[in-house]
């Protein structure tokens, strides 16, 4: 159950339990029961011994009396003094608990087949009458005296407890407030505060990113100073919008914002939103808001605020009306402060495309900060900040580990550092070494190496053979990455072996011929499978489907085709995901454009194709001992491939 529904479970069981007091109240049930009655009536039924309890108050008799044949009445008197076992009806009745007692002598009575007669309940206004007492003792029935009138139980007995059960609802309720209040907090946000040491990161804990902690740097002092920056006019940003893909430090940073701000932090994260009935979310950013504003200088944080800022109106039907509400009290509540209240609003995405327009208007998020992939340097200095308190041998490399992971995000880069610790103490080793770093990169990037998953020896014999192929197309293609390392131990779900290139130095750009090369060493596994094995193997799918998506790609986004000219056809979706499977094909595109198109892609793929066959028929035998080599080796390093290829190659020229 989620939390938000059994809040509601709580406050409903609340209102029923009171209801129920309330409804039960015996002053309430006597008095609905009641039949008022004139005293000479009353005095009546008293002389035929039909009253058996009765309750004076300064203006009123109150009193139960039978009803039904005289016959009986002796008898159903015996009756009742049996059910009330003695003890007096009359405390039960009007006393705690009254009506419930007399609902249970009257159920008893009508039992037994017996008895024609039941209860009434009656009310009379008294009348000076002296003798009252007496006759009351003459005909046996009980009685006692009450002080307040008819209306004063009712206020004591009905009003008063409803008044204390509605007043301690209130307090209930206001109570969640404060944070770590459990039991009814409806409407009330769970946001946390947490304040600089609970945090306990600094900007020194993220590394790299230097330009994104320049922006919040700014920030910062606005939070620490405001009147420097009042007295000077300055505006500053209502909100600041982190954009950049999973991993890349963008909870880290803000986090690290409020440590070095050291003001509170209010962070709640948009996917607890999604979950709530609709209304509470807009309720919870509403009280978020405003506990921020009672708490400024403060920031509020709102991780992965796609899943409440995604554009609206958009294409599913329905079931949306919660996000919406929650996003316009959103629009609302980032409108209504003014910007130098000290309220800074932080969110984060990945996914900046899906953001509604709205969010990202003047005055709202009107910054942002875009944390990439990190570079270079920037994954030495993240690889750095991760080995703090972790004992490196002298030969463990940083840089060199850092030159090996591009595209890597800053969790991966943390995660490297941690795997590598748990080899090192798996292995009994007292420091890290680079080898334990080499395999925790490489366990990172494929995966786990499987060595319990048995190939045959025909299949592990087509694994080299492929991979080998993937390799030998590397190093005759010159705008290829250069081979760094062979291997056909399977590693993670998929992958039976491959081939790891690197890239000599770090590019942003990609040429047509360094494009045209890539999809020829992605059809080398295949090539070399045909022209050892003579056929292909489903093995080459992922390679298939790599080659075709840059094809797709230089033919319809990078204008890279004659024949289609240098028109843009379709667009990145996502600028995340880089080689993007996902394409977005032009709507007006015309079915001639279309077919086209198709066509263009198909050539490339299957010049390449070809280009890659010549290449393996050429160097044949090179081949042939790289995969010989592999087979007894599993692995083989740059070094050690290039030798054979270069070998290979001066016993042809020879
Ligand atoms: P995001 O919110 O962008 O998905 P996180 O902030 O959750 O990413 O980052 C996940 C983890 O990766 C962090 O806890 C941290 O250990 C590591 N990390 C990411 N970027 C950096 C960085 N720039 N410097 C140091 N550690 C980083
Ligand atoms: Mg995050
Ligand atoms: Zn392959």
């Amino acid at each position: 159950m989620k939390k938000p529904e059994k809040k509601v479970v709580i406050s409903i069981l609340y209102w029923i339990l009171g209801l129920l007091m309330v409804m039960g109240m015996p002053q309430i049930l006597l008095h609905l029961q009641t039949r008022n009655i004139s005293y000479s009536e009353f005095k009546v039924l008293l002389r035929q011994g039909r009253v058996i309890e009765v309750r004076l108050s300064p203006e009123t008799v109150q009193g139960i009396a039978f009803t039904g044949t005289e016959k009986n009445i002796d008898a159903i008197r015996e009756q009742v003094a049996r059910i009330s076992s003695g003890s007096s009806v009359t405390g039960r009745l009007f006393s705690d608990g009254g009506g419930q007692s007399l609902q249970q002598i009257i159920n008893a009575l009508k039992k037994d087949p017996g008895f024609s007669a039941s209860f009434e309940i009656f009310s009379t206004n008294r009348v000076k009458d002296p003798d009252l007492v007496k006759e009351l003792d003459e005909h046996g029935v009980v009685y006692e005296g009450v002080r307040e009138s008819m209306l004063g139980q009712i206020f004591w007995g009905t009003i008063v407890p409803i008044a204390f059960w509605v007043g301690l609802w209130f307090l209930l309720v206001r109570g969640m407030g404060k944070p770590g209040a459990g039991l009814l907090s409806i409407g009330k946000s769970r946001a946390k505060v947490a304040v600089e040491k609970d945090t306990g990161v600094s900007f020194d804990d993220v590394a790299g990113c230097v330009e994104a902690k320049e922006e919040l740097e700014e920030v910062v002092s606005f939070l620490k100073e405001p009147q420097r920056y009042e007295a000077l006019g300055a505006q500053i940003p209502k909100g600041v919008l982190l954009v950049g893909p999973p991993g890349t430090g963008k909870t880290l940073l803000s986090r690290a914002l409020a440590g070095e701000a050291g003001v509170p932090f209010y962070t709640i994260s948009g996917s607890e939103f999604v979950e709530m009935f609709v209304g509470v979310g807009a309720a919870r950013v509403r009280d978020l808001f405003a506990q921020a504003k009672r708490n400024a200088p403060c920031i509020i944080f709102i991780d992965e605020i796609d899943a409440i800022g995604k554009f609206r109106g958009g294409v599913m039907p329905g079931g949306h009306e919660e996000r919406e509400q929650t996003l316009n009290q959103l629009l609302v509540e980032m409108d209504g402060f003014e910007p130098n209240i000290g309220v800074i609003l932080l969110a984060a995405t990945n996914r900046p495309e899906v953001l509604d327009p709205a969010l990202l208007r003047p005055g709202r998020f009107d910054r942002q900060v875009v944390l990439d992939a990190p570079d270079l340097k920037g994954r030495e200095a993240i690889l750095k900040v991760h080995a703090r308190g972790k004992p490196l041998s002298r030969d463990a490399d940083l840089h060199a580990i850092a030159q090996r992971t591009p595209g890597f995000s800053g969790a991966d880069l943390a995660n490297i550092m941690n795997e590598a610790a748990l080899l090192a103490a798996r292995q009994g080793a007292k420091e890290i070494t680079q080898e334990f770093l080499e395999e925790a990169a490489e366990k990172v990037f494929a995966g786990p190496e499987r060595k319990s998953r048995r190939l045959g020896k025909r299949e592990r014999r087509r694994v080299a053979v492929h991979e080998a192929g993937h390799a030998l197309v590397a190093f005759h293609c010159p705008n290829a990455q250069p081979v760094a390392k062979i291997s056909i131990i399977p590693r993670g779900k998929a992958a039976l072996g491959y081939t790891l290139q690197l890239p000599e130095e770090e590019s942003f750009l990609m040429t047509r011929s360094e494009l045209l090369d890539r999809i020829c060493v992605a059809m080398g596994g295949r090539a070399a499978e045909l022209e050892v094995l003579g056929e292909e193997s489903s093995g080459a799918q992922n390679d298939l489907e790599t080659a075709t998506d840059i094809a797709r790609s230089m033919v319809a986004r990078f204008g890279m085709s004659e024949a289609i000219g240098p028109v843009a056809l379709s667009r990145e979706t996502n600028p995340f995901l880089r080689p993007s499977g996902l394409f977005e094909q032009n709507e007006t595109m015309s079915q001639e454009l279309a077919s086209s198109m198709d066509r263009e892609v198909r050539r490339v793929l299957t010049e390449q194709e070809q280009r890659a066959k010549n290449i393996i028929a050429e160097n044949r035998k090179a081949l042939e001992e790289v995969a010989e080599k592999l087979l007894t080796d599993e692995v083989l390093a740059a070094s050690e491939f290039e030798h054979i290829v270069r070998d290979g190659k001066e016993d042809d020229g020879e």
